[in-house]
């Protein structure tokens, strides 16, 4: 399967992907169509009761996953992304949480991903200090900001609504007390 383009909507980028590899973008649904659709790609059939078990104890807004598929011989990537039905309607947090899938998927696939992501902050913050930041989850909320910021969004201006309401919407997935969240915060709004 040769290299093709895909673009990525909420980051705003168009990416070539590597040889031998599917990009599943499932869009808007709930975390059991999104096991589901996973465990028919891979196993021709639906998730079972003890995988969809194993899972329920986190809550997912969104989700990044990735596995192969070897066939005679040819090993072939798949990478899927889903946001929750449950944030659907809940803008911005909708956006925030597609980038940041999005940022998952252009990390862990595209060569030069991390570059990507950078030139993208370039468009709203200072990039001083990006390479000293190594874990993918703050990489990756940084990659939602850049999403908010492209649709003019201020990021962490408490006097906008739009900011306000993500920050309230936020709250029901307890994202802004996690440590990787405070660090990209920290990271786009220094000056
Ligand atoms: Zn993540």
């Amino acid at each position: 399967m040769a290299n093709e383009a895909i673009t990525l909507e909420h980051l705003g980028i168009e990416v070539q992907t590597p040889e031998n590899f599917v990009f599943h973008n499932e869009g808007y649904m709930s975390f059991s169509s999104f096991l589901d659709s996973i465990c028919l790609n891979r196993f021709g059939r639906r998730a079972t009761y003890r995988e969809m078990m194993s899972y329920s104890l986190a809550r997912f807004d969104g989700a990044y996953f990735d596995y192969e598929i070897e066939k005679s011989g040819q090993k072939t990537k798949h990478a899927h992304i889903f946001v929750s039905t449950e944030i659907e309607h809940l803008s911005p947090l909708n956006l925030f949480t597609y980038g940041h899938e999005e940022t998952h998927l252009i990390l862990n696939n595209i060569p030069h991903g991390k570059n990507l992501l950078k030139k993208l902050l370039e468009t709203g913050t200072n990039t001083g200090g990006f390479e000293e930041i190594t874990n993918e989850e703050t990489l990756a909320d940084l990659g939602g900001f850049a999403c908010l910021h492209s649709k003019k969004i201020p990021i962490g201006d408490l006097q906008n609504s739009q900011w306000h309401d993500f920050l309230e919407q936020g709250k029901k997935f307890e994202m802004l007390e996690k440590p990787e969240y405070i660090e990209a915060l920290d990271f786009w709004t220094k000056r």
